[in-house]
């Protein structure tokens, strides 16, 4: 493993505090959005250890070690626009943030984390200016190409400066599915501080560790998300910073995940009550208790032994099965679990970009969806899981001519 590429975490993110206890270890992974050629299977691949600690002080859940950024952003896969429930999702945030914040052609929208624009566009047709920021070179000219202003960059405090110094103080500053992969969350507070106007608000959306730990959603933990934040802990990282939360809304994208709106202390906006009722569910349900997550942590377990056993069994009876959908989280799941070319013929997925490579660590080929029409496999293994009943409507043929679909999370399920 190349030790420049990945650095072992010495202290708490959020606090600083150096009581870091492990409880999950998923093992050596590849980075799960490094799609291979068939020249580079036959390479040495890069591959990471995998451990999720515990802060004992704050009560923060983080990995151990953090890979280069560089080595994983600046040619990313993941592209926003492909999937019909972010669309949604995304023209939904842009009108009620609109809406609510009153925004209008004299106000400024950051999205850090912009990706190919989608969620930007909607703003843009409705007058507001927009400009992204995005590190991944591919997405950034996808973006600009479409008339959404993109700055090929990673958001920090030195960013924000030329920010303001070109395009003003922001009113909205969006995070949607990023700060998660921030390993320098103080710089990019620093960098709100500079760039919101006095009254401007920071809208972030990132899945809620309370789903995870209650949904066993194991695969979602990779190199790329080096927190997996709850409200407690964000609350003291932004009273560090001048900054505080005021509201939270559940959201039901990425098998769960919350949105929370944070503007400046001294605004002394009224707290929700939304806000204080998630807090207090967190400590009833015991998510700042190492056991809770032992708990979770023995959950994982059973998941890899139950479809192990399964496919195992499959593949004795004759019955051919194959990956439907080759998201990040799924490359977590099949090299977790194990499961390559002898228990899976190949995945298949609908982003061009990933057709004809093959998967991280587990070295499957991607096909095109098409391909399950023509060749009829008995069993699909669904790996995005997340947008389970998009797909189910999607295979409605498939499935009355007879195909199972494997659900692995939260348990193994054929349906
Ligand atoms: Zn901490």
């Amino acid at each position: 493993m190349p030790k420049a590429l990945v650095k072992k975490v010495k202290h708490c993110r959020v606090c600083e505090g150096k009581n870091l206890k492990r409880f999950l270890s998923l093992g050596n992974m590849p980075s799960v959005n490094n799609f291979l050629t068939a020249y580079q299977l036959n390479k040495p691949e890069h591959k990471f250890p995998l451990n999720v600690c515990y802060c004992g002080n704050c009560g923060m859940v983080e990995l151990e070690e953090v890979v280069s950024p560089k080595y994983m952003f600046t040619n990313y896969v993941y592209i926003s626009s492909f999937s019909k429930t972010m669309l949604g999702h995304f023209e939904d945030l842009a009108l009620s943030l609109i809406k609510r914040f009153k925004l209008d052609s004299d106000t400024l929208v950051v999205e850090v984390g912009s990706n190919d624009g989608t969620l930007l566009k909607f703003f843009k047709t409705a007058g507001v200016p927009v400009l992204g920021i995005d590190p991944a070179k591919n997405l950034v000219k996808v973006a600009n190409d479409a008339g959404i202003e993109t700055w090929g960059d990673f958001f920090s405090a030195k960013l924000s400066k030329r920010v303001v110094k070109d395009k003003g103080l922001a009113s909205v500053i969006i995070g949607t599915n990023v700060f998660a992969h921030i390993d320098n969350l103080d710089d990019v507070l620093r960098g709100l501080d500079i760039a919101l106007s006095e009254d401007g608000v920071f809208v972030v959306e990132f899945p809620y560790l309370l789903n995870l730990v209650e949904g066993l959603q194991f695969d979602t933990i990779y190199h790329e998300h080096l927190s997996y934040f709850a409200l407690k802990p964000l609350m003291h990282l932004f009273s560090r910073f001048g900054f505080e939360m005021f509201d939270v809304q559940r959201i039901p994208v990425h098998g769960g995940s919350i949105r929370i709106f944070v503007g400046r202390s001294k605004a002394k906006r009224t707290p929700s009550k939304s806000l204080k009722e998630l807090l207090d569910l967190e400590e009833n349900v015991g998510l700042y208790d190492l056991r809770t997550l032992k708990k979770f942590a023995s959950g994982v377990k059973t998941i890899k032994k139950d479809l192990r056993r399964l496919l195992i069994a499959l593949r004795k009876s004759g019955k051919r099965v194959a990956g439907f959908g080759a998201p990040a989280k799924g490359n977590i799941l099949l090299n977790y679990c194990e499961i390559d070319n002898r228990l899976l013929s190949y995945v298949t997925d609908n982003i061009p970009y990933k057709q004809g490579l093959y998967t991280p660590g587990t070295h499957l080929q991607v096909f095109p969806e098409e391909k399950i029409i023509k060749d009829k496999p008995d069993y699909l293994l669904l790996l995005p899981w997340n947008f389970k009943d998009e797909i189910l409507n999607k295979l409605t043929d498939f499935r009355r001519a007879g195909g199972r679909i494997i659900v692995p999370v939260p348990r193994v399920e054929v349906i």
